[in-house]
């Protein structure tokens, strides 16, 4: 029998915001693949075999799912969120244009999810109703300098901007020289959101302004979200703000 992979975004954590096609999905692997805290979300029965690795393995990680699934198994790689954004699908696919031409032949399926941006979004209100991006703040797979380059460039045409990858241990420095640059470009008051683990139980969401955004706020869980100077806030009483895209746009 001829194998399979499949390549599955789990959502944002929320169990419930993960999608019936990656349930189905997995509940038809004979193996899973993955960073291991997001095999953790995954329940299987004991005869899937679990092959956790390091986040930062991804292509080793890629090889290894599709040989696993040339020898007749049927892999299912993981990620967070969606897995063609900052994810596998994207490792995946340059796996089979530099390996084995054996591999094009592959069944190999992308399963879509709720990547972070979409789940934060709908926390706070409509803040995507326009035009927006999303960059990875992260240099380890680009140079700082095309970081700079499109942040700039995205602040400067009114797009509103989800930062992922914002902060870790090794990057300590960046966001606080992309809330610089911003700041030299955006009018004070542009609303900023800290989202950390959203639709998780430790979820937290701050707003502020990207005059006061502070860098610390941030971690690894976090993803940042930078108004343009269309965002309203709606304030009231007692609770969070709304953050929204109005329908049209002023500049
Ligand atoms: N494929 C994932 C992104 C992986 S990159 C997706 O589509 O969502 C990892 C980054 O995603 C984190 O640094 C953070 O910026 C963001 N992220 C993932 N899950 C998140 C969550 N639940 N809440 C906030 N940000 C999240």
């Amino acid at each position: 029998m001829s194998g399979s992979l499949s390549i599955i975004g789990l959502g944002p954590g929320d169990i419930e915001m993960r999608t019936p096609q990656a349930s189905a999905t997995l509940a038809m692997a004979t193996d899973l693949i993955g960073y291991g805290p997001y095999l953790d979300r995954v329940e299987t029965g004991p005869e899937v075999i679990r092959h956790a690795s390091d986040n930062r393995e991804e292509l080793d990680r890629a090889r290894h799912a599709l040989a696993l699934a040339q020898s007749g198994r049927h892999v299912a790689v993981v990620s967070s969120g969606d897995a063609g954004v900052f994810a596998m699908a994207g490792a995946v696919f340059e796996a089979i244009e530099h390996g084995d031409p054996i591999w094009r032949e592959l069944d190999v399926q992308v399963v879509p999810g709720i990547s972070a941006v979409f789940a934060v979004a709908a926390r706070i209100g409509a803040p995507l109703g326009h035009d927006f991006c999303v960059m990875s703040l992260s240099d380890n797979l680009k140079p700082w300098p095309v970081i700079t380059t499109r942040l700039a460039a995205a602040a400067s045409a009114g797009f509103v901007i989800a930062l992922y990858n914002p902060q870790s241990k090794a990057r300590p420095w960046q966001l606080g020289a992309a809330f610089a640059l911003l700041r030299n470009i955006l009018p004070p008051s542009t609303p900023v959101v800290f989202a950390t683990a959203a639709t998780r139980p430790e979820e937290r969401i701050d707003i502020t302004t990207i005059e006061s955004a502070d860098p610390a706020r941030a971690d690894m869980r976090t993803l940042v979200l930078i108004g343009s100077p269309d965002t309203r806030v709606i304030t009231r009483p007692d609770a969070p703000p709304y953050i929204y895209a109005p329908r049209r746009s002023a500049a």
